[in-house]
């Protein structure tokens, strides 16, 4: 369902070029958990911003649902993203002036979608997440693991077809953690495929897969 083949990224800053992914292949099937390792600086964001088509790698290739993503307009792109993807931020990246509901509405809206559909679909989202009660807050008035579940609502609001966690949990204190390996169990339950980056080897071992970076490169599989 993902193929990713000879992906190469490089950053230029000023005369300097650093290589952050050289040649990663992998394929991940439908409906896999899979968590990315490694230490800090290693590429995992990298990795997963390529994926998740927040940026362009320089080389190689990435199938999505045998859609050759390197052959997308950039307008196709961010529409393909928008129907078929949903992210996770480290730091929930939602916005800080809208209730949850409004937040978890909004990749509907972005599409189009009628806004009472689009509200009765955030809030069926947002009792995944165990936030039923807390629709009408604003993000201050929740505490971390509740705007990171907010976030994950948002995510998943839109059914994608890949869910991408980037070190979800790091901000987290252990309950609040748990939960969201909880919720990302479910979800793999019930058919999601998610690719999660973290560093703490007890989340990465819940997860079906593990791919280990090292400085751009895999360096270690295991399968669970
Ligand atoms: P990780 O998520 O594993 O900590 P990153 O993917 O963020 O690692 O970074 C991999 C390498 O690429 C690091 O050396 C980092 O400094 C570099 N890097 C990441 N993003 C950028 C960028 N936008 N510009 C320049 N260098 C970057
Ligand atoms: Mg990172």
């Amino acid at each position: 369902m993902i193929k990713v083949n000879n992906l190469i990224k490089i950053f230029t800053i000023g005369d300097n070029t650093l290589t952050a992914l050289k040649k990663i292949s992998f394929s991940v099937p439908s409906g896999q958990f899979l968590a990315i390792t490694g230490m800090s600086g290693s590429g995992k964001s990298t990795l997963l911003y390529q994926l998740s088509l927040l940026d362009n790698p320089n080389q190689g290739t990435i199938l999505i649902e045998n859609v050759d993503t390197s052959l997308l307009t950039s307008e196709e792109r961010i529409s393909f993203r928008l129907k078929n993807l949903g992210y996770i931020f480290q730091d929930y990246a939602i916005l800080p002036m809208l209730t949850a509901k409004e937040n978890v509405m909004m990749p509907l809206l972005m599409q189009g979608v009628d806004e009472n559909i689009a509200q009765k679909k955030a809030e069926e989202a947002l009792s995944k997440v165990d936030l039923q009660d807390r629709l009408d807050n604003l993000p201050s008035q929740l505490s971390g693991g509740q705007q990171q579940r907010v976030s994950i609502a948002r995510s998943i609001v839109h059914n994608p077809k890949i869910l991408f966690a980037d070190e979800p949990t790091a901000n987290l204190d252990t309950e609040s953690s748990e939960k969201v390996l909880d919720i990302f169990l479910n979800l793999h339950k019930q058919g999601q495929t998610i690719i999660m980056v973290t560093h703490e080897p007890e989340y990465a071992k819940l997860a079906e897969r593990n791919i280990e970076l090292r400085d751009g490169s895999i360096i270690n599989e295991t399968i669970q």
